[in-house]
């Protein structure tokens, strides 16, 4: 499959000197990142400001996402020391606001639940003053293993839909009506808890396709939300359709705004955990 050339707003260099010093500290903790294992364009940005999104539960996933460079193979059990490890890490970095993911574990019986929870407590104990970001998966709608998660007290409770209902075969196991109810439920939950979604450009969606998600969002309390490029991470992945001009998220931001979320970053380069610290509980509305 060819990947098409990436115009010149898409540029961005990896510097490898950059990561160096925050890839030793991670190895030395045993601890994956998405920065590292979805090759995000932002690693040298983020690494050099010390930021990093820990992936937890292991860098193996039971779903096989075609745009995702995440590994899939037969996942490893929980880690009970990770937990510790990334709070750990979180305290040496000293950061203000951390973001924590984890694969998909369809093969674990809370989808990795207690782990999300332990890591959210980990991390209170040891630096309690950063905001706790969790982007999670889609825990195939189980609202037991949602009320963990959601009574561990995370800051924000992420889930992206990642692309417009027309694509989901793109996410192989996911459903976008399952995904809205998800963010639906953490509100119903703990409605002091913000929600954060995110969705990808470039994959074939339409405008009104896109404009409809983020209505959906809102319509589910979503206070926040995150738009970027797609960038396939090699020939092997689903192909880009198109590479979106900036001038285009400039028009989706003021548009998401326009629907009521409290804080939108909308660019080429976005990920969701792009400018992660950007987005405060405090501005949050329903
Ligand atoms: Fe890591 Fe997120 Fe930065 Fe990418 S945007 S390098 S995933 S923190
Ligand atoms: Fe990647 Fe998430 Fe899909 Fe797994 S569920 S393949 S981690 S996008």
């Amino acid at each position: 499959m060819e990947i098409r050339r990436k115009p010149s707003w898409l540029q961005k260099k990896v510097s490898p000197a950059a990561n160096a010093d925050m890839e030793r500290l991670l190895a030395g903790l045993s601890l994956h990142t998405v920065c590292q294992e979805a090759s995000c364009p932002n690693i040298s940005e983020c690494f050099r400001q010390r930021q990093a999104t820990f992936l937890i539960l292991g860098a193996i996933c039971t779903r096989h996402c075609t745009f995702c460079n995440v590994g899939k193979a037969s996942p490893l059990p929980a880690d009970p020391q990770e937990p510790g490890r990334v709070a750990d890490a979180v305290q040496r970095l000293a950061l203000a606001h951390v973001v924590v993911t984890s694969p998909t574990r369809d093969d674990l019986a809370d989808g990795g639940a207690n782990h999300y929870a332990a890591t959210v407590a980990a991390i209170r104990r040891s630096a309690p003053e950063t905001a706790i970001e969790l982007l999670i998966p889609d825990l195939q709608g189980d609202r037991k293993a949602l009320e963990t998660i959601q009574h561990a007290g995370p800051n924000i409770l992420g889930h992206n839909l990642e692309t417009v209902p027309r694509l989901y075969h793109i996410r192989a196991g996911a459903d976008y009506n399952r995904s809205l109810e998800l963010l639906r439920m953490a509100r119903e939950i703990a409605p002091e808890i913000p929600t954060k979604s995110g969705v990808m450009l470039g994959l074939g969606e339409t405008e009104e396709e896109l404009l409809a998600v983020l209505t959906d969002l809102r319509g589910v309390g979503c206070a926040y939300v995150s738009i970027g490029q797609y960038l396939a991470p090699s020939r092997r992945h689903q192909p880009v359709v198109e590479f979106v001009p900036p001038e285009r998220f400039e028009q989706l931001k003021a548009a998401a705004e326009g629907l009521g979320f409290a804080h939108v970053e909308s660019g080429p380069y976005v990920r969701s955990s792009y400018h992660a610290d950007r987005y405060h509980a405090a501005d949050a509305r329903t």
